[in-house]
């Protein structure tokens, strides 16, 4: 058994996956709709997926959620609807700039940006603004179309912890070695088993490293029982 076998395995055992949890995966089971797993992963930055599905729920009532709904609520009105998710002045810019490109280069249908190439889909993704690496993995890896493991602050600080990474190594060297350690249909159960041991256990501030099913595994619990 692999080491990604193992953890997961273990993660598996103690966690069950509660989709309102994880806003991009309940979006997408509510809706299949990728235009609006996007709004939400977007709206998911930087704060938790409580505050993001409560901005979600509101821009849905108060404005609608498609491209061209949000552009023609303009700029003020999107900001009031998601002012609860924080940091509403620049993720608004992004909600009506992404609904312009995607109705200026792709009709307004958003299927069509996500046609073709895994790869190149990804790069399109990209392009549009608020969408980095890790918002295009999430949209991209929630909805099936590529398999990769989100590099978020929790997966990130786990994976260093265990010694499955070396710290400050990029996004992408994180997300090639985690797709090294999980198989390709393991990866995204790992993304959110990780973010739920790290919510709970493996926290960024004072980790219950003693109640913890992987140290046995880590090499940070190995490093501080030894000083
Ligand atoms: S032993 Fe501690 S640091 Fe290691 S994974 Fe568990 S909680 Fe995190």
């Amino acid at each position: 058994m692999t080491v990604g076998d193992e953890v997961l395995r273990r993660l598996r055992m103690q966690y069950r996956i509660q989709a309102e949890e994880y806003v991009s995966l309940y979006t997408h089971l509510q809706s299949r709709d990728p235009f609006r797993v996007l709004v939400a992963t977007i709206l998911s930055q930087n704060t938790t997926d409580k505050a993001a599905l409560n901005a979600l729920k509101t821009l849905e009532r108060d404005v609608g959620l498609s491209p061209p709904a949000i552009l023609g609520a303009g700029r003020r009105r999107v900001e009031k609807a998601i002012r609860m998710a924080g940091m509403y002045r620049s993720k608004s810019q992004c909600l009506l700039e992404a609904s312009r490109i995607i109705v200026e280069r792709y009709g307004g249908d958003m299927w069509n940006l996500l046609k073709g190439d895994a790869e190149e889909v990804r790069e399109r993704l990209m392009e549009l603004p608020g969408v980095g690496g890790k918002t295009a993995d999430v949209l991209l890896t929630t909805m099936g179309i590529i398999h990769t493991v989100p590099v978020d602050t929790h997966v990130r600080r786990i994976s260093t912890r265990l010694g499955l990474v070396d710290e400050g190594a990029s996004y992408e060297m994180v997300r090639k070695r985690l797709e090294d350690v999980f198989s390709a249909n393991s990866r995204h159960l790992a993304h959110l088993l990780l973010i739920a041991h790290g919510r709970r256990v493996c926290r960024a501030r004072r980790p219950l490293c003693g109640d913890c099913v992987l140290n046995d595994l880590c090499k940070y619990y190995k490093e501080i029982r030894k000083n």
